[in-house]
């Protein structure tokens, strides 16, 4: 089992298992809604997460809705129309960011010119 929570710790999260996925995103909504030259996804079975405390959602793009704390309002989760059983959750908010590695940079057409990371992982488009 995995755990996270929000800056002020009203909103926690519960993730069971291992993960689908783990991808980097270099796309300007996440770089916007993170304040962040990058962001870090980790994929999970929506029936797999479980949230406590206020969250606010946020349709960011038709289809899309990213989440966070209705206080301290830190970014918690992504989630899609065309992924409709399947939830992202930002790295940065577990309790143990380290449990998880990134496998691919996804949006790197979008990338930060000086921004990069020292790995050899596949940067898509
Ligand atoms: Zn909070
Ligand atoms: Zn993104």
């Amino acid at each position: 089992m995995h755990s996270g929570h929000c800056l002020c710790g009203q909103l926690r999260f519960e993730a069971d298992g291992e993960p689908q996925w783990v991808s980097y995103c270099h796309c300007a909504s996440c770089r916007r809604h993170t304040a962040s030259p990058v962001t870090c996804f980790v994929n999970f079975k929506s029936d797999r997460v479980r949230f406590s405390g206020d969250r606010t959602l946020y349709e960011s793009s038709a289809g899309v809705t990213r989440s966070h704390c209705a206080i301290c309002a830190t970014p918690v989760s992504y989630e899609t129309v065309s992924r409709d059983d399947e939830i992202d959750l930002y790295l940065n908010a577990f309790d143990n960011p380290q449990d998880f590695k990134p496998q691919i940079h996804a949006f790197f057409e979008e990338h930060i010119p000086w921004f990069d990371t020292q790995d050899n992982l596949p940067r898509e488009p």
